[in-house]
């Protein structure tokens, strides 16, 4: 959509652990490349055996440039001095222009809708699959367009004479005193009100990052409807406000 650019990425964290000893790495240098190395090292507590590289340090106090020690530090790896570990790899963006928010919160807000009806679909296909009363080995052919597969393979489920009977969802009962308690709690945690649709996904014990915000998998409510269809749930939801 144009609104972003990536620009490059980098490892954030990186660490390390002596192979040979500091002292006798450090010798290998001139002067100024010791002082150098010294304050990396410096800059890099020492847990039991690992070091842990202090990138902000080494700028504040001796100027030292991550590049720098980066370079220094993929060296020592490759002459065997140590044993370099690098993780977190971060992404970093270039913003285009001033987006217009609104505009592309909607656009995202019907791509997340429309891919989340397709995966649902998805489901329902596959469920209908296993369920399905012709040969499976046929069906899946004829899904990648063998026209030419024979109608009964003998030996998938359907054809052995076991057509696979999925279990009925569970009916537990919709206590609306209960689900009203549950959301009043969970509206108070949030600090505003929410949609149906949240208080459902909350019920039914399905995460969203706003959840995982709010810490809401630490009250009762959470996923106590983890197992009834989210329609269902919905429809309880709406009545009981
Ligand atoms: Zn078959």
């Amino acid at each position: 959509e144009g609104v972003i650019r990536s620009k490059y990425s980098y490892f954030a964290d990186y660490r390390f652990k002596f192979l040979l000893d500091k002292q006798r790495i450090i010798d290998h240098f001139d002067p100024e490349r010791r002082q150098f190395i010294q304050a990396l090292f410096n800059c890099s507590p020492q847990a039991r055996t690992w070091c842990q590289v202090d990138f902000d340090t080494l700028w504040h106090q001796f100027q030292g440039d991550r590049a720098r020690a980066i370079a220094a530090l993929d060296y020592f790896n490759e002459k065997g001095w140590i044993e370099l570990e690098s993780k977190l790899m971060t992404e970093v963006y270039h913003v285009e222009k001033a987006p217009n928010i609104s505009a592309v919160v909607s656009k995202l807000a019907t791509l997340f809708h429309e891919k989340e009806s397709s995966d649902i679909s998805r489901i329902h296909h596959l469920i209908d699959f296993f369920q399905s009363e012709l040969c499976l080995s046929s069906r899946l052919a004829h899904y990648f367009g063998d026209q030419a597969a024979p109608t009964q393979c003998g030996h998938c489920s359907v054809c052995r004479g076991e057509i696979a009977v999925l279990p009925k969802c569970p009916q537990p009962d919709s206590n609306k005193h209960l689900i009203d308690g549950w959301l009043t709690q969970l509206e108070e945690k949030a600090r505003r009100a929410l949609t149906s649709q949240l208080k459902t996904k909350f019920l039914c014990g399905i995460a969203t990052p706003f959840f995982t915000k709010i810490k809401a998998r630490t009250l009762p409510g959470y996923g106590q409807y983890e197992s009834t269809p989210f329609k269902e749930v919905k429809q309880w939801v709406e009545q009981t406000r």
